[in-house]
């Protein structure tokens, strides 16, 4: 951010914001503590805004204008864009990450899926997704990108969902099936004979991996997956195949307690297709586990020979494998990278409130201390919403760590990351305005943080 004040106004403009509409100049600046778009010109463009006098105008960061913005400068509204080599998704639960993301992506070649929020996060940060596509517009003016995001209404489980999402211009929609996966259901079925006819005696050649179906895998498949090809083939005619909205659909298999084999995977996959359902990613659930805010936990020589083949799988069908909960998985990133071969689409989200929290730690070592320990408390509500297996009694005690160790625990402590990741929703009803008054003070740290810990998501997957 550069700063200079303008005639009359105590104001600090974000230089990169400058454009124009006509003749009319628009750009953002700091008015005291709050952010304001400013307008200089004839007429007010139709935005929302009081007259400050001579030719300039002031307006609030309110969804109306958020609206307005997006009408004017269409970059500053979600595109389509899975379809590019690598796509990355930055959940941002708080809407302060966005300017940290913005500044690692500049120069990377990376499709970038700014606003990117489940249902669950909705509910526990009480955001709506206005909320969330509005806070990516205004970053997104501010620091002048222009090269374009998506948005994922992500882990969405019902066509309500799914239609509102598409209705307020997201991009992606993350359909999530695992509401029909039918894990530990009895496969002693008669397998239907179109089955038979296409997945007995055929050897499929993936990429030169032979995959075989037996009887009792073929029945398996179908017992366990028939309800997620029929939802997602219902999703499909409903909301995408007239191409009224344009967006792009990720099937997303991988909430759910057993992990998807790679035949698991085509059969999903090649079941799709024959349905005509058309979509941009997969993700399955990964053999090992992928939990919130920490590095992978499992036998990395079984999950690179499995995404290997999932990999594979994908780029022979025609899409590419999602990975999910992706914050914080540094071992085995260059396996992703190089089993996907660059062409994958990654998600985080969690790792970007740790980082907010890393910096409320750094700066108010107090406030961060009476956090700490509200986090206890809520820690056993809050894994009603989040599997984690953190043992919170390891976590040192913090009336012993001094002032300037407390941003440390975050790189020390595992149990510390998921007891601080899960109970964001929690600490937000009681904290809320504290943080956000301390993240307002401390923009340019937090946006360091996340350019420092995201960044090393991205030079490993590079
Ligand atoms: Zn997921």
């Amino acid at each position: 951010m550069i700063k200079k004040s303008m005639n009359n106004f105590n104001l600090r403009i974000f230089e990169k914001s400058s454009n124009t509409i006509g003749k009319t100049a628009v750009c953002m600046a700091k008015d005291g503590d709050k952010t304001v778009l400013i307008i200089m010109g004839q007429d007010k463009c139709g935005f929302k805004a009081e007259d400050s006098g001579e030719g300039k105008f002031k307006a609030e960061l309110t969804h109306e204008n958020a609206v307005v913005l997006r009408k004017h400068f269409p970059w500053t509204a979600p595109v389509k864009g899975l379809q590019k080599f690598m796509s990355f998704g930055f959940g941002d639960r708080l809407g302060l990450a966005t300017p940290g993301h913005i500044e690692l992506i500049r120069k990377r070649d990376i499709f970038p899926v700014f606003a990117q929020q489940s249902m669950r996060e909705l509910t526990l940060t009480k955001r709506t997704y206005d909320d969330v596509l509005d806070a990516v517009t205004f970053a997104v003016f501010r620091e002048g990108y222009k090269k374009g995001y998506g948005a994922d209404g992500d882990h969405l489980k019902t066509a309500k969902d799914v239609q509102a999402a598409l209705s307020l211009g997201f991009t992606m929609i993350t359909l999530d099936c695992s509401d029909h996966i039918k894990n530990g259901a009895s496969i002693n079925i008669d397998i239907p004979q179109k089955y038979i006819d296409k997945y007995l005696n055929v050897e499929f050649d993936i990429e030169g991996i032979p995959l075989v179906f037996t009887k009792e895998e073929l029945a398996a498949c179908i017992t366990i997956y028939s309800g997620v090809i029929s939802f997602a083939a219902e999703i499909y005619r409903d909301f995408f195949a007239s191409g009224k909205y344009d967006a792009d659909l990720e099937i997303s298999i991988d909430e759910t307690e057993s992990s998807t084999t790679p035949l698991q995977h085509y059969f999903v996959a090649r079941e799709l297709l024959d349905n005509e359902v058309v979509f941009a990613t997969i993700a399955p659930r990964f053999c090992g586990e992928f939990q919130k805010g920490i590095d992978y936990i499992g036998d990395m020589v079984q999950f690179e020979k499995e995404i290997n083949i999932h990999a594979a799988v994908a780029r022979s069908l025609g899409y590419k494998l999602s990975i999910h909960s992706g914050s914080d998985k540094f071992s085995v990133f260059p396996i992703i990278a190089k089993a996907c071969r660059g062409n994958f689409h990654l998600k985080t989200a969690g790792t970007n409130w740790l980082e907010a929290m890393r910096v409320a730690a750094a700066k108010d070592p107090g406030l961060y201390r009476e956090i700490h320990k509200y986090a206890f408390t809520v820690f056993d509500e809050a894994k009603k919403y989040y599997h984690v297996t953190a043992d919170i009694t390891k976590i040192p005690g913090i009336q012993e760590i001094k002032d300037d160790d407390l941003p440390g625990l975050f790189d020390n402590s595992s149990d510390l990351r998921q007891l601080i990741h899960i109970t964001y929703g929690f600490i937000l009803d009681v904290y809320k305005d504290r943080l956000y008054a301390l993240w307002h003070m401390h923009e340019d740290e937090y946006r360091s943080a996340i350019v420092k810990h995201i960044g090393r998501h991205l030079e490993l997957l590079g």
